[in-house]
């Protein structure tokens, strides 16, 4: 409970950002903070192991790199990122899905999964779910099972839940 709280300590609210009304949580400080940093990895490992563990991490871009890989050597497994369209070379699978303004498209090498492959995919926040429900979506679609999806941080009451209603979801803190 102490480290948790250092954790959300951590996370710096900042109010009007990108946009008026608008609070962005900042991670860089928990990222640049030794114990902390170590801390959120363990905690998420010891969750993940305790449910059996996985085959594989995927992360999304690009924080999700920054806690999906370090967790990932953690628990002696392979990381696979997904991507932004437009950063891997051919042949890729891809999801696209919309944001508030627009549309997204995120892809995976195509071939990285082995057909069957227990995968976790991993980001820093969990905000309305769109992104991780699209990332789980793509894992699917390049052959592998999504066994659980990991958060440092979830912003309560944006529907991030609901949205991954049916799956296996671990958030380290939360905030309002
Ligand atoms: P969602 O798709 O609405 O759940 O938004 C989650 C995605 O947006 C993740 O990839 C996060 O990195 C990013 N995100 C949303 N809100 C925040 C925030 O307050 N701080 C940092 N990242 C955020």
């Amino acid at each position: 409970v102490e480290r948790a709280n250092r954790v959300l300590e951590l996370v710096r609210a900042v109010p009007d950002y990108p946009g008026p009304g608008i609070t962005f949580r900042d991670i860089t400080g928990l990222l640049a903070d030794g114990d902390a940093f170590g801390h959120v990895v363990e905690a998420l490992g010891d969750v993940v192991r305790a449910a059996g563990g996985v085959d594989l991490v995927a992360g999304m871009e690009a924080r999700g790199f920054l806690v999906g890989a370090p967790l990932a050597t953690h628990l002696g497994v392979g990381f696979v990122p997904l991507r932004k369209a437009g950063k891997l070379p051919p042949p890729t699978d891809s999801v696209t899905y919309d944001l508030e303004y627009g549309t997204a498209t995120i892809e995976l090498r195509a071939g990285t999964l082995h057909p069957g492959a227990r995968v976790l995919v991993v980001d820093d926040v969990l905000a309305t779910g769109g992104t991780a429900a699209a990332g789980a979506e793509l894992v699917e679609r390049g052959g592998g099972v999504v066994v659980g999806m990991a958060f440092l941080l979830e912003l309560d009451g944006l529907g991030g839940r609901e949205r991954l209603a049916g799956r296996e979801v671990t958030t380290l803190v939360h905030v309002e």
